[in-house]
């Protein structure tokens, strides 16, 4: 389930969560009737408050809540680099509150979310299990059952792992994702960490199928992309500046070779941006192949010349972003191609 939580709380949250002793120089804090307030820095206390307005029940377990709200982070004005470090971001956020019978399963299916995503943009990933340290939170039984359902369930996903012993969150084991772009550099991107913490601080409860019985449940904190301003700077350097069509801000440009061409240029403009693609169209006086280069350059993956015979025709002479020659089609056959490379991520 989607949800949109608020972005500032009362401190009292953040002193429940933990923030507030450990993490208040990061936050920015300020006063409203006396009282302070801080802007979040990460989504999870809000989520416990979701998830703790009412009596829950474990038939509705596993709980998945997603949030792309914007978090805050007070880094050093030194710290702030490009898209990389910055002070406002977003990340493709989850928790999921589940019974410790589900963390496998639970686990299993992020993992299958990671892969599936990381294989659209051309990423291999590594994987590592982070277990116990020396100081921790909770009790042994409880760090050997997520360990062994965090095992189980990389096993099960069949990539191979490693494990990185002691090197876990003093509040749960964490699986390690470390991404490699095109260039072969490393990157932590996704988030796979189990909390005992979280879910005590703010003393959440689920009734088991005992009734009389109350049981904790276990929060599992999930970003994929992680932050998405960050992931925006990697995907760049990653593509070198061409984006694939299905991503791409500039997917095609309208070239009409004269003034007679310019009307259908303009009709065929609306007509493709109608079908839900970003298309620009060049009006100006210059020559076609000024317009063709200039084009190029700004990376439209397509360009789409367009002179009396097409207009007449009802055709368009497409060029690959890239490549030299071009090809004669009609509009159907363009939009219907435009439409597989959106579906297969191309
Ligand atoms: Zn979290």
């Amino acid at each position: 389930m989607q949800v949109w939580s608020p972005n500032m709380y009362n401190m009292q949250l953040w002193e429940t969560s933990g923030h507030a002793a450990n993490y208040k120089e990061n936050m920015f804090v300020f006063e409203i009737e006396k009282q302070e307030f801080g802007l979040k820095p990460m989504n999870c206390p809000g989520h416990c408050l979701i998830f703790d307005h009412r009596v829950r029940s474990y038939r509705e377990l596993p709980l998945r809540l997603a949030d792309f709200g914007v978090l805050h982070r007070n880094e050093a004005s030194g710290a702030l680099t490009g898209l990389t470090r910055v002070r406002r971001f977003q990340q493709d956020d989850a928790h999921i509150f589940c019974r410790e019978s589900q963390i496998k399963d639970e686990v299993k299916g992020v993992l299958e979310f990671i892969s599936y995503v990381y294989k659209i943009f051309g990423f291999t990933f590594e994987l590592k299990l982070s277990t116990r340290p020396e100081k921790y939170l909770g009790d042994i039984e409880t760090w050997v059952k997520a360990e062994t359902a965090l095992s189980e369930a990389l096993n099960e996903h069949g990539k191979p792992w490693e494990i990185n012993e002691g090197d876990g969150a003093f509040y749960g084991p964490k699986i390690d994702i470390s991404v490699s772009d095109a260039m072969k550099r490393k990157f932590q991107c996704a988030t796979l960490q189990l909390d005992f913490q979280l879910p005590q601080r703010f003393n959440l409860s689920y009734s088991a199928e005992d009734e009389s019985k109350r049981e904790r449940p276990v929060m599992i904190h999930r970003a994929i992309l992680g932050s998405v301003e960050r992931m925006f700077a990697i995907l760049l350097e990653h593509f070198k500046g061409k984006w694939p069509f299905w991503l791409s801000p500039r997917q095609a440009m309208v070239c009409p070779v004269s003034d007679k061409s310019q009307s259908y240029a303009l009709k065929l403009r609306e007509q493709i941006h109608d079908t839900g693609y970003y298309v620009d169209v060049d009006t100006s006086d210059r020559t076609i192949q000024k317009k063709v280069r200039e084009a190029q350059v700004a990376q439209y993956n397509y360009i789409l010349v367009v002179g009396e015979a097409e207009a007449t025709s009802g055709q368009v002479s497409v060029r690959v972003r890239d490549k030299p020659d071009h090809q004669v089609m009609t509009v159907d056959v363009l939009l219907a191609h435009f439409k597989d490379m959106v579906a297969s991520f191309k």
